[in-house]
């Protein structure tokens, strides 16, 4: 049965830059990012982080895939489950992939490629028996995507650049911004329009305000700084993500309930949250 105007949000990977599993970050989760969002039939993946290999033994054995893999951007945390998605190498299956920060330098062909060649790995990504397109576009851009959602982007601030989306699917908005760093004493005005009124914020929250000052200019930003954006843009739910991997569980708890102090409607991404709109 396909419930065809109901999107699912499901998050298997919520860390960023490396996995860290464990005893103390069981229930959080130590997977990189990734998350599924499923609009009625379509199926949405936002990045391709360690979590993409559990999204893929979700599946059948040997069943294929039918997806849009939206990328925030390249860095090797929002990669490197790629050549472990069990289904990209099913017959039958079909992958459109996306970035919006590589262009002109680069292709995400190339950057994608680059990653499955030895002696980094065993065989290339030609290997996958899924139908592949690479779609570079400028972040900023908006598009459509076959499953009817509606896709609108903006430049993220974060090193080598980075893409935030907004996805649109029957009167339901979903909103993906990581990687990026706020600047001390102004919101990122791009950020604030795109994720105006959205039903959900997932936001890079690695570091607390008092952790931020040590890490200026890494790319990311705080869970304080996603709260008042989430207050400003009048979010349904905010979603801390991209979890440092020092954080253990009860760092992260303590992290939920002060950001749920701050802006009531938050949940602390973890592995296995499935939010239904
Ligand atoms: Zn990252
Ligand atoms: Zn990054």
């Amino acid at each position: 049965m396909t419930d065809t105007d109901h999107v699912t949000v499901r998050f298997w990977g919520v860390r960023g830059s490396i996995a860290c599993p464990g005893p103390e970050t069981a229930q959080f989760g130590g997977n990189t990012s990734c998350i599924e969002v499923l609009c009625g039939d379509g199926r949405i993946i936002l990045d391709a982080g360690t979590g993409i290999r559990p999204l893929g033994n979700s599946f059948e054995r040997g069943a294929p895939v039918d997806a849009d893999l939206l990328l925030s951007h390249t860095h090797l945390d929002h990669i490197v489950g790629m050549p472990f998605f069990g289904p990209a190498y099913a017959e039958g299956s079909s992958l459109r992939m996306w970035a919006g920060h590589l262009q002109p330098a680069h292709t995400l062909e190339e950057i994608l490629c680059a990653i499955m060649v030895a002696p980094l790995f065993p065989v290339p990504m030609g290997v996958m028996s899924a139908a592949k397109t690479f779609n570079d576009f400028r972040a900023g851009d908006t598009f459509s995507l076959s499953c009817g959602a509606e896709v609108r982007t903006c430049p993220l601030n974060h090193p080598n650049g980075a893409t935030g989306y907004r996805i649109e699917y029957d009167g339901h908005s979903i909103c993906y911004i990581t990687d990026t760093e706020h600047v001390e004493g102004s919101h990122d005005e791009n950020i604030l329009t795109l994720i105006d009124g959205a039903d959900v914020f997932i936001y890079d929250t690695t570091y607390t305000e008092a952790e931020y000052p040590a890490h200026r200019g890494w790319g990311h930003s705080t869970w304080e700084e996603g709260a008042a954006l989430a207050e400003i843009a009048q979010v349904g739910t905010y979603v801390p993500f991209h979890h440092d991997p020092s954080h253990d569980d009860d760092i992260m708890a303590g992290i939920e309930r002060a950001a749920q102090d701050r802006y009531k409607d938050t949940i602390v991404a973890r592995e296995g949250l499935t939010l239904t709109l």
